[in-house]
């Protein structure tokens, strides 16, 4: 699959619930905490269709997001059903980490069997390693359940785990350095993201807008110079710099400020409740669910993906497009 500005889609990005066991405040907005009900959302068997025919057009790589993708109902069941499917090489899961170190009666923890499965990536989000402004960012007093979940996902054998920190201003500011020394130590990818509008407007203010810019700066400030790599890529758009005293590695995610953020874009998105989105920053979906229940055909249904990649946007427009009324919790970050 290939859009009209010569990106090639080969990563589908899904979210699998909108339901989370975090209340992270520039995901989840208070004013819209209702769950979709069950039968709006995509059971297993209609997401692993998608995945099969998305497969048949060429995706290789499937990152199972949310929500929190770990508190969906027998999700290793679905995580077993992706396995199978061969032509899927790369297989990620976005999550909080809260739930990665619990136990099934095998003993074995999440971690583990998701390593068993195929998973490839780990992408665990950490904003903050104070329990205080952890609470106070994602709503939970989970910062020992995370740490605990980073570690099971060690001991899982997995290659690399990346860390994702959203920057907010006063908020998270002040301890950057400590993620740094923290993924230092561990040996994980840590990667800082600039807050997206997505959600509504009062939490996505200028003042809590912090550019990767200035992040970059006050790394530079207490660790020494950083050296820009930009022939190291991961499947996203995060641009990777090494500590010029340092072998570690920082990925940025500039969403708002870096002009090229789009430029080798790969990706589509299903959502939850069945909307296949060309572009995580527009207002663009396309419901796939209701031709999917009433019987569409897998030709048909491929030809939804066509369509829908032939109105990919270019780049997003985040710059001038809030959302009101549409959760990042449900599109799947
Ligand atoms: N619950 C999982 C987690 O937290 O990683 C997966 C879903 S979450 C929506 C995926 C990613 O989106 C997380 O790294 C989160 O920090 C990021 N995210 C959510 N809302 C965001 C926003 N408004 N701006 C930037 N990143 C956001
Ligand atoms: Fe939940 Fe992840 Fe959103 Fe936080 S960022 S509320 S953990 S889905």
């Amino acid at each position: 699959m290939q859009d009209h500005f010569g990106h090639r889609i080969s990563y589908l990005r899904i979210s699998i619930t909108d339901r989370c066991n975090e209340r992270c405040l520039y995901c989840m907005p208070r004013e819209l905490q209702e769950w979709l009900p069950h039968s709006e959302v995509l059971t297993y068997a209609e997401l692993a269709r998608l995945v099969q025919i998305a497969a048949s057009l060429g995706v290789t790589k499937i990152r199972v997001t949310g929500g929190e993708p770990l508190t969906r109902r027998n999700v290793l069941e679905f995580f077993r059903e992706l396995s199978l499917i061969e032509s899927i090489t790369d297989i990620g899961i976005s999550t909080n980490g809260t739930l990665l170190a619990k136990r099934s009666e095998s003993g074995q923890t999440v971690a583990e069997s998701l390593a068993e499965l195929r998973v490839k990536h780990l992408n665990v989000s950490l904003d903050t390693l104070d329990q205080e402004t952890y609470a106070m960012i994602t709503g939970r007093d989970a910062l020992p359940e995370t740490l605990r979940g980073l570690e099971a996902g060690k001991c899982a054998g997995f290659a690399q785990i990346r860390l994702n920190s959203v920057l907010i201003r006063g908020k998270n500011e002040e301890g950057l350095g400590d993620l740094v020394r923290f993924a230092r130590e561990q040996g994980f990818l840590l990667r800082f993201i600039e807050l997206m509008p997505v959600t509504t407007a009062d939490v996505l203010s200028d003042e809590n807008f912090f550019p990767i810019a200035e992040a970059r700066r006050n790394l530079e400030a207490e660790f020494g110079p950083l050296v820009s790599e930009p022939d190291f890529h991961t499947n996203g758009p995060a641009l990777y710099y090494r500590f010029k005293d340092h072998s570690q590695r920082i990925g940025f995610i500039g969403a708002m400020t870096n002009l090229h953020f789009c430029d080798s874009c790969n990706k589509l998105r299903l959502t939850c409740d069945g909307k296949l989105r060309p572009c995580l920053g527009s207002h663009l979906e396309f419901d796939i669910k209701e031709p999917l229940r009433a019987g569409a055909s897998d030709d048909e249904l491929r030809r939804l993906f066509l369509d829908v990649v032939d109105r990919k946007p270019q780049q997003h427009d985040f710059r001038f497009n809030y959302q009101p009324g549409r959760k990042m919790v449900a599109i799947g970050g």
